[in-house]
């Protein structure tokens, strides 16, 4: 645990907002504060056109941390259904089209488990979450999950993406249910987080005598 904020800030490669904020609030109490990439307008928006979460983490990272010579972390996460062979994937926040909405996505998600059981509404998080140095290197890559399972009927307000539809089967609420404090203990964000922050503080306390 570092709480001298002796880290170098870290540049996030997200715009979205409520995802952003629930990893700078994962991060700080470890003493790593996080940029937004929106706060610096000159940065060119990366294009998210790898085949897995790993390429497309590792892609925001790179991109952003040479454009801005910082370190920088990149982290794509989706949504996995069982039911439907692991769509919507990575392309999650795009499901319905480009530019879509929470809402339109969860419609068609809902409409394209019509007809499905309950018990067969299996699906999972992921988030993969990559961290770039200055110029470009991955130093450290981490992938987590979390189980769950589709509700057709919104419930809850928290949350973003999905949540609402995503109930976790041991506290019987979906993640627009539970409480943020719940969420950054079970999410995959989370779990993907607890890997990549022990790594990430041993890295910056060698790299400390350098700089
Ligand atoms: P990305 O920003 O390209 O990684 O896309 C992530 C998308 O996956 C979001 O827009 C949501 O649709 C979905 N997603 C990822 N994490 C979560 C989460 O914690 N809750 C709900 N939806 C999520």
């Amino acid at each position: 645990m570092n709480s001298d904020r002796s880290f170098p800030d870290i540049v996030l490669a997200s715009r979205n907002v409520k995802k952003s904020r629930e990893i700078a609030e994962l991060l700080r109490p470890h003493g790593v504060e996080v940029l937004s990439v929106a706060d610096f307008p000159d940065v060119a928006e990366v294009v998210e056109d790898g085949n897995s979460f790993a390429e497309n983490a590792a892609k925001k990272a790179v991109q952003t941390a040479k454009q801005l010579s910082r370190w920088a972390i990149g982290e794509d996460s989706g949504l996995m259904v069982d039911a439907l062979d692991g769509a919507p994937g990575i392309y999650s926040a795009r499901y319905s089209g480009e530019n879509a909405t929470d809402e339109e996505n969860n419609a068609k998600l809902i409409e394209a488990l019509r007809g499905i059981a309950p018990d067969k509404r299996n699906a999972g998080y992921v988030c993969n979450v990559a961290l770039s140095d200055p110029e470009g290197q991955v130093q450290l890559q981490v992938e987590a999950g979390c189980r769950g399972r589709i509700v057709d009927d919104p419930r809850g307000t928290n949350g973003f993406g999905y949540d609402p539809h995503f109930l976790i089967r041991e506290y019987h609420r979906t993640f627009g249910e539970l409480s943020p404090i719940v969420k950054s203990r079970l999410s995959h964000r989370a779990r993907a987080f607890e890997r990549l922050i022990p790594q990430l503080i041993k890295l910056f306390q060698e790299l400390a005598p350098r700089s």
